[in-house]
């Protein structure tokens, strides 16, 4: 028996697919926080009161049988050829029945087609009649004030979304229209499952949207090698080609197979000159611009799929933690950080906003991509300190840009931009030596302290964040200091 996700696997490379149906299953921990029974949720949204609702090991008759009486199926499971489809929502009219996708996000989208296409195949195939196709997801707009609205909270839609979330084409005509028979696909699934795995074939599903979880078995050479392997160089489409060719390192990278990029330059000067490129006079440039006491920010934050307290939309986040180290010009350093647990943003706004001095540049790593967002979030949920949050932004700095636009590279970086890889190469104390070392650990630790686990020890916790978020703060001040250091 097969599952759509099986599909999915196996349109995306035949041998992961195989590997998966025999290895352990990976821990999954959630990226997007959502405690509330979101089924429940939308069956308030769509006015079910009775209905049947299917369970994980049912057998598929149960769902047929419901078929026969009832006027609402929800997560009822059916199979047709082996393959077994869960189905949030068959309300019946008429003589057929109309299906209800349930999308926890804000905009469906049709590049997950094959996935609607695929349960749309198994229910026609055991011959239902479908009248019309709609997808229930999160609305954008909605603001949570008080109790949860389920009215409001979602949105029932005919149609998919653009990349732009503008409304696109009918959900029930482009199903349709992008159907086949996948009978073929099965029976290949089927042989696929009693043979030896495939030899591993790199393309670029391998590292796509999302690396394999595969890969460094598949590919078990890679981990081997050298820090300025041609193989590290930045957004190559022709790394493969130079390496079987005989370009091993970054210095041999051949100029007519590069893209030219000032982050290509960067690593390829790097190993020409003993391991570091740096641009002097842009770094120069842009360490002229930062101006004492310079502030080294860093939030740690939850984002939930439905928001828990008032202001707040769906997908929304909740800072839950910052770190400032203050370098002042004589070299004196002050350290501070906040650490709330529920919903504590005012009182963290309250907070950084004494921590953080009113003059002077503040830096953060990828600011533009997280802080000054962040910062931009609170001004707009809290708009009596809209104007001192948006100061702050007015002077973020972000220290990601001389490593990304190429006027700094070390080849130690080896094709990684992270500010944690940058601070291995410092003499100095390491994220390793932490209980917490990466920032996903750091919001399920925080999520164990929030929601009150049992079995959670919260001082310890909480002297991890502590010493985690703060570490973030010091490996800026670190990397800044080493910026202004090899600029002279
Ligand atoms: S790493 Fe590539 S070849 Fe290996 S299983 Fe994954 S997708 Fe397939």
């Amino acid at each position: 028996m097969y599952h759509i996700s099986d599909l999915k696997k196996y349109s995306r490379c035949p041998r992961l697919f195989q590997l998966d149906r025999t290895a352990e299953k990976a821990p999954f921990q959630k990226f997007i926080r959502l405690d509330e029974a979101v089924t429940d949720l939308a069956k308030e949204k769509l006015g079910i009161k009775e209905c049947f609702l299917g369970a994980r090991n049912d057998p598929p008759e149960l769902a047929l049988e419901a078929l026969k009486t009832e006027e609402w199926l929800v997560k009822a499971r059916f199979e047709y050829r082996q393959l077994r489809v869960k189905v949030p929502f068959l309300h019946r009219n008429g003589d057929g029945w109309d299906l209800y996708f349930l999308f926890v996000g804000l905009y469906p989208h049709a590049d997950d087609r094959a996935f609607y296409c695929d349960t749309v195949y198994a229910l026609q195939g055991i011959g239902l009649n479908l009248k019309d196709i709609r997808i229930i997801h999160l609305n954008a707009d909605y603001v949570r004030k008080g109790e949860l609205d389920t009215g409001s909270l979602f949105k029932v839609s005919d149609c998919f979304y653009t990349a732009n979330n503008n409304p696109s084409q009918n959900v029930k005509d482009m199903i349709t229209n992008s159907m086949s028979d996948i009978s073929q696909i099965m029976d290949e699934m089927d042989r696929l499952d009693h043979d030896h795995p495939e030899a591993p074939v790199r393309t670029s599903k391998c590292t796509g949207r999302q690396k394999c979880r595969f890969y460094d078995s598949c590919f078990e050479e890679e981990a081997a090698l050298p820090h300025n392997s041609i193989l590290t160089l930045t957004g190559a489409r022709y790394k493969y080609r130079m390496q079987s060719e005989g370009r091993e390192f970054l210095a041999d990278a051949d100029p007519e197979l590069i893209e030219g990029s000032p982050q290509q330059y960067a690593e390829i000067m790097a190993d020409r000159k003993n391991g570091l490129f740096i641009d002097r006079m842009a770094v120069k440039t842009w360490l002229r611009s930062v101006s004492y006491p310079v502030t080294f920010l860093d939030f740690e934050w939850e984002r939930y799929a439905i928001p828990p307290y008032d202001g707040m939309k769906p997908y929304d986040v909740l800072p839950f933690e910052y770190s400032v180290h203050v370098l002042h010009e004589n070299g004196d350093v002050s350290h501070n950080v906040f650490l709330s647990v529920h919903d504590d943003r005012q009182e963290l706004i309250e907070s950084m906003l004494k921590d953080i001095p009113g003059q002077g540049t503040v830096m953060a790593y990828n600011a533009e991509g997280a802080e000054m967002i962040r910062i931009s979030e609170m001004a707009e949920q809290f708009p009596q300190y809209a104007r001192q949050l948006l100061d702050i932004n007015s002077r973020m700095k972000d220290m990601q840009v001389p490593f990304v636009s190429g006027m700094v590279y070390d080849t130690r970086m080896a094709g990684v931009w992270s500010l944690k890889k940058i601070m291995s190469m410092m003499n100095d104390r390491s994220y390793k030596d932490l209980d917490i070392n990466q920032g996903m650990d750091a919001v399920y630790n925080w999520r164990m302290l929030d929601r009150e686990e049992s079995d959670t020890d919260s001082g310890q916790i909480i002297s991890q964040l502590k010493e985690y978020c703060g570490m973030d703060t010091y490996a800026l001040m670190v990397v800044y200091k080493w910026l202004k250091e090899i600029a002279e």
